[in-house]
Parts: structure tokens; sequence; C-alpha cells
């Protein structure tokens, strides 16, 4: 399946070119680069992972419990929560490697797509997962709410403080029906070039629930290995 995409900067209704997307409204042209297209203007992932670093995750994700308990809590929420899960959209946003994809391919029928910042992780996910896959900036998302089920896992404590409720305002836009997030509450062991740590925020549960409830219904909250997770649904009238 393919998303209907939007113009991140103006919302409207993308035109397919010969090498991408282009927009009608604000005439703005998004390519293609190597199957997956971007959506990030230019300049937008220059500060890209040391390529080394996926391997070393990939590594890590396949042994270490926090990555394998952390896959089968999203699966448990999502069968609990979505009665049906098959030819549900499911879009992550984040989606690194495509280590959560891969698990859910293999074990649900949802029609998934995936969408990270980082090229880089997107080519090694594409060697993973056969899905619709996306380079975009989590803070001006090409999508309308085509999607059932958004999935963001451990990405919320990365983004900068000031754009926080973009992003989530942004979730509420695309979100058509169920919301899984989890977030990750304390310090990261990667530190950003400019000497910050990489979770740019780093907030209890109780900093972090009034931003969801104003935009969804909370419909579960866990507490999970060295952070939270909430099951949202979009609001109704
Ligand atoms: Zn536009």
């Amino acid at each position: 399946m393919q998303a209907v995409l939007s113009c991140p900067q103006c919302q409207r209704v993308l035109a397919q070119t010969d090498g991408g997307f282009s927009c009608p409204g604000c005439q703005r042209l998004y390519p293609i680069i190597d199957g997956i297209p971007s959506f990030v203007g230019e300049g937008g992932s220059e500060d890209a992972f040391d390529p080394g670093f996926f391997a070393l995750l990939e590594h890590a994700e396949a042994h270490h419990f926090w990555f394998i308990g952390r896959r089968e809590i999203i699966l448990d929420a999502l069968k609990r929560h979505v009665p049906d899960l098959s030819g549900k959209r499911m879009l992550e946003i984040g989606c690194g490697n495509g280590n959560i994809l891969r698990y859910l391919q293999n074990r649900t029928e949802l029609q998934l797509t995936g969408c990270d910042l980082f090229m880089e992780g997107l080519q090694f996910c594409r060697n993973q997962v056969d899905i619709p896959l996306y380079q975009i900036d989590a803070t001006l998302l090409p999508f309308h709410n085509c999607f059932d089920i958004i999935g963001i896992f451990d990405v919320l404590e990365h983004i900068e403080p000031a754009l926080l409720d973009n992003v989530l305002d942004d979730l509420q836009r695309v979100t058509a029906d169920v919301g899984v997030f989890t977030v990750h509450t304390g310090r990261a062991a990667k530190v950003l070039p400019d000497g910050r740590n990489a979770h740019l925020i780093q907030q209890p549960p109780a900093w972090w629930l009034p931003k969801f409830l104003e935009r969804f219904e909370l419909a579960n909250f866990n507490r999970v290995v060295m952070g939270f997770m909430v099951v949202v649904e979009r609001k109704r009238g």
C-alpha cells in the first residue's frame, strides 16, 4: 500500500513525477533517493550516524533483553487493543534499521510502513523488510490520517524540546485510530556531537502524560524497563 502523500510544508496532496513528487501548491520538489522518497530539506540528516553504529545496533537488538522485551510488549499491546490486526495500516515513525518492523511483519498481517530521518537506517531497513519506506522529518510529516495505527518507539525523547508540541500535534493529525508510543525516561548511552545527551528530553511519565491526554484518549499506561508505554486512541467527537 502506498500512503496518500501530502506536502510537509503546505499539506497539499503531492503529484508523482518521473524522479519523485512535486507540490502543486508551493512547487517544492521531493526526490526519490535509492528508491526511498525523501521529504527532508537539504541538510536534513547531515549529522547522520556513523554506519558502524547500525551494525552494532543490530547486534544489540538481536541479543539484548531490553530490545527483545520491548518488541514483545509492543506486539502484545497491539493485539490487546486492536481486535483484528490483519490488513490494518500501521506506520512506524523513527523505524531506524527496521528491527521492530521485521518482527511485526513476521508475526502479523499488518500493512506496515516505515519512516525515519536517517537515510542510512532506511537503506539498512530496506534489506530487512519489503514495505514502503520514507525519509521524513517527524516535525513535518508528509501524511494524511491514512494509518490506522501509529507506532513511535523510543523516539520522542530524542526530539528537540522546542519542537515536541509540533511533533505531538502531527501525531494527533495522522493517527486515525490507535497510537502505541514508548518513551525512554533516562539518559542515553550516546552523546551528540554538540556534547548533549542524545535523550534531549529526560522527564518522568507525569511530565509526558498531560501532553498525550491533551491530544488523545488514553487507553493504557504501562511502566516498562527504563521508561513507559502508552496506548492512545483518537479523540471522538
Ligand atoms: Zn507544498
